[in-house]
């Protein structure tokens, strides 16, 4: 980034539109916005949803989405990109070409596959396309235990297993790793573990009893913020997760299904 361009750094999300607005794209313009970063959206799908499942999803042309993506980079500065729902095996790799060519300073994967209503938001068969095309581009990935597990080919049910999945994903790319704790049990404390250099990093957390929708969002898109804002990876994760812990305990329930987060700061 140019030093002396006074545009302010802003945020990109590409991923899918959550009608309910708990998710996806509205759930990270909301975390954009409650941390003071302009934020930019590219979307690769529109789902029909509310709290409790997705009805219907419409994945709109290539050319359109990357023609978002090139509006995007052709007027702002953009300080930090984050991949959400990508849907396709062609919307990867039109998102990698499109980042290929743009080059951002930051990328941050959330590798979003299966929702928790069960709903699939990536097809199988893309699996190798994100593994090949865009973990190699990842500032940081941040997966939850069922992403890790179908990223990796392997079931992880114990905290050693969770140390392992954090370097084989580094081996397979991408810079750091944030692995999500909350699908695995270790009491009354959720872990989320960060690898980015030799050694690990762990930041802990009560485990709340409430059921959340779109916290994988939330926290991937508040980790994007503060790396446009200047923080540096451990920094940003450390933020985000003490603000994703705070914005689930004050959630509310809009719908009749799980808390959506309250974005606040
Ligand atoms: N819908 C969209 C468009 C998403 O991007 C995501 C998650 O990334 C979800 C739904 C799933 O949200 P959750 O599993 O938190 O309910």
């Amino acid at each position: 980034m140019n030093p002396t361009d006074s545009r302010p750094p802003s945020a990109l999300t590409i991923a899918g539109s959550d009608s309910g607005g708990g998710a996806g794209i509205q759930a990270d313009l909301k975390t954009f916005a409650a941390h003071g970063v302009h934020g930019l959206s590219a979307v690769t799908a529109l789902t029909a949803q509310h709290t409790r499942g997705v009805t219907a999803v419409h994945v709109p042309p290539i050319d359109i989405l990357r023609a978002q993506i090139d509006a995007c980079f052709e007027d702002f500065r953009i300080g930090a990109v984050k991949l959400g729902m990508l849907a396709t095996a062609d919307v990867i790799h039109a998102v990698a070409d499109a980042l290929e060519r743009h080059a951002p300073p930051h990328v941050v994967l959330d590798p979003v596959m299966v929702a928790t209503s069960g709903a699939r938001l990536l097809e199988p068969e893309a699996l190798d396309a994100m593994r090949l095309r865009l973990m190699p581009m990842a500032t940081i990935l941040t997966p939850n235990i069922p992403e890790a597990e179908l990223l990796l080919g392997r079931s992880i049910t114990s905290a050693a297993q969770a140390v392992d999945a954090l370097q084989a994903l580094r081996s397979a790319g991408a810079r750091a790793v944030l692995l999500k704790g909350g699908h695995l049990d270790e009491g009354t404390r959720v872990i989320d573990r960060l690898l980015e250099g030799p050694d690990g990093t762990e930041f802990i957390h009560e485990r709340l009893t409430v059921e959340g929708h779109g916290t994988g969002c939330t926290l991937a898109s508040s980790i994007a913020a503060h790396l446009c804002r200047g923080l540096t990876v451990r920094d940003a994760c450390e933020a985000a997760t003490a603000y994703i812990a705070r914005a689930l305990a004050l959630g509310y329930r809009p719908g009749k299904g799980p808390v959506v987060v309250l974005d606040h700061f």
